[in-house]
């Protein structure tokens, strides 16, 4: 076994890869960064700022492969014999190849539901066999976030066996996995959803679209949190549950939420120390130690981030949901029956952050409102009633030691936007967030705000006084995801 594999691997899928020249043992199939992790390489990329970086925090990983450059390494499944070289983010585009030599493939649908974790799966559950559906994932994988997960959740038991439980869909359901849609438009009576399958644009025509969306990982600021061998929380679940490998030997797990990372920790095995505030990371080309902000030093080769998870707001915004501030993050304003607007619908963690089965129950919340609308019989009390049993995760808002820190060596966006940047601006006057992203490129690059915004907001608000709530969120542009432009251009 690798150093850091926590799982036997199917020998008869063993090849050997080459990095920067060096031969690594590697499985088929396995991507580039879970490989490289489990023999203890973190660092695989450079940013145009010259930083190091591994493939589990943010921000792309350019890398060369049998001298092509700017492949996306993070998505690199490997086969025998691939050279691969790290790379500069320089020229690098993340974005979405489509073929515009291939025919458009067009459905027609009663509902498209984007996301398929617990919430997509309960509207499906409920609707399913009634009226038809789309079912649009970009992961190639069923369940969300639930999927990482290894301990027992709430109301489900075992993640997996339940995932698949709810996976057996009846006639008129087609399912899309590895298919990202990149906005809402109205059409008439209906909406359409481009979406893109590799380099394929698919375009789906829905009655109504359920946005089950999901949550992203929250970006916690310390100085150093780009190193190799930071992680995020539903990167580090991903590289233990999906591929069995560990993120180090020793983890310092860091955030408000640090139980959801340690009892899968404490399932491997893996040893790990938990602190609350974190200042600094250091290392040479991978984290080696952490320090607090009590200047105790802790000796470790990972840190967890984990943080939680705040609604995804940008597939929200985009169609033209408008958001308030509760609970500690941005979520949607809904009408009494989940909806943004007429037929467009939001369910699950893109609403508020639950566990997973309530987000299941809101998702058939959803689903019983929608077969209302068709005419069709439902009994949305019942969701309504279980779901008073839960109530929505209150996030503690970060207090950020701003003055406290180095500003220049806090990322708060991955395309190389340091805290010390933005802080200029806001400390110059400046508190339109609309304004600073111009300035400094905040939630222009490659994850459109999704994970960076929240911080930029934060920051304003510490600095001006300003409560988190009455701040002015821009808006999310389609599409969703970096895509040529050309192409979903001549669809609005
Ligand atoms: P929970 O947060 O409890 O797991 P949930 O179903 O509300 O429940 P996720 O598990 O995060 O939330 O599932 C949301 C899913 O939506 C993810 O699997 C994500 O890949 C998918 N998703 C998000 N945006 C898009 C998009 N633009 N196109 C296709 N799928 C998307």
């Amino acid at each position: 076994m690798r150093p850091l594999d926590l799982t036997e691997k199917d020998p008869s899928k063993k090849i050997t890869i080459y990095f920067e020249g060096r031969p690594y043992e590697a499985y088929e199939g396995e991507k580039l960064p879970v490989a490289m992790l489990a023999s203890g390489v973190y660092w695989l990329t450079t940013s145009t700022e010259g930083r190091h970086r591994g493939a589990f925090t943010f921000g792309p990983v350019p890398v060369t492969v049998n001298g092509v450059k700017n492949v996306d390494g993070r998505k690199l499944k490997l086969k025998n014999g691939l050279r691969i070289e790290r790379q500069r983010y320089d020229e690098f585009q993340e974005q979405v190849e489509i073929d515009e030599g291939k025919p458009v493939i067009r459905y027609v649908v009663d509902v498209a539901v984007i996301g398929a974790g617990p919430a997509g799966l309960g509207v499906v559950e409920e609707i399913g066999g009634k009226l038809t559906v789309a079912l649009i994932e970009e992961k190639g994988w069923l369940g969300g976030d639930m999927w990482l997960k290894g301990v027992d959740q709430e109301g489900f038991g075992n993640p997996r066996r339940a995932i698949e439980r709810l996976s057996s869909f009846p006639d008129g359901v087609r399912v899309f996995l590895g298919t990202t849609a990149l906005g809402v438009f109205d059409k008439g009576e209906y909406f359409l959803v481009p979406a893109v399958k590799e380099d394929q644009l698919i375009e789906f025509m829905a009655k109504r679209v359920v946005l089950a969306t999901g949550a992203v990982d929250s970006i916690m600021l310390f100085e150093n949190n780009d190193y190799p061998g930071v992680f995020r929380r539903s990167d580090a679940l991903e590289v233990i549950n999906v591929w069995g490998v560990a993120p180090g030997r020793k983890v310092a797990v860091v955030g408000a939420f640090p139980e959801e990372i340690t009892q899968e920790l404490d399932r491997w095995g893996i040893e790990y120390v938990v602190v609350p505030n974190p200042k600094r990371v250091e290392g040479n080309d991978r984290v080696e130690r952490l320090i607090d902000g009590n200047g105790n030093v802790y000796e470790v080769d990972a840190v967890i981030v984990a943080d939680g998870r705040i609604p995804d707001i940008n597939p929200v915004t985009q169609v033209g949901g408008r958001l308030h501030f509760r609970h500690g993050y941005y979520i949607p304003i809904l009408d009494a029956e989940h909806r943004i607007r007429k037929g467009i619908y939001v369910a699950g963690s893109a609403v508020s952050i639950k566990p997973h089965y309530a987000n299941f129950l809101e998702g058939k919340l959803v689903g019983a409102y929608i077969l209302r609308e068709f005419g069709l019989e439902a009994e949305p009390c019942l969701y309504e009633e279980k779901l008073k049993e839960y109530e929505p995760v209150a996030r503690p808002i970060p207090k950020l030691p701003l003055d406290g820190f180095n500003g220049e060596d806090v990322q708060i966006c991955g395309c190389g936007v340091t805290l010390g940047k933005v802080d200029e601006v806001v400390k110059s006057g400046i508190t339109d967030l609309q304004i600073i992203k111009r300035l400094t490129h905040l939630a222009m690059g490659f994850c459109q705000g999704r994970f960076c915004l929240f911080n930029g907001a934060l920051l304003v608000s510490q600095r001006s006084g300003t409560p988190m709530g009455e701040l002015d969120i821009p808006v999310a542009r389609p599409p969703l995801k970096n895509v040529k432009m050309k192409v979903v251009a001549g669809r609005e």
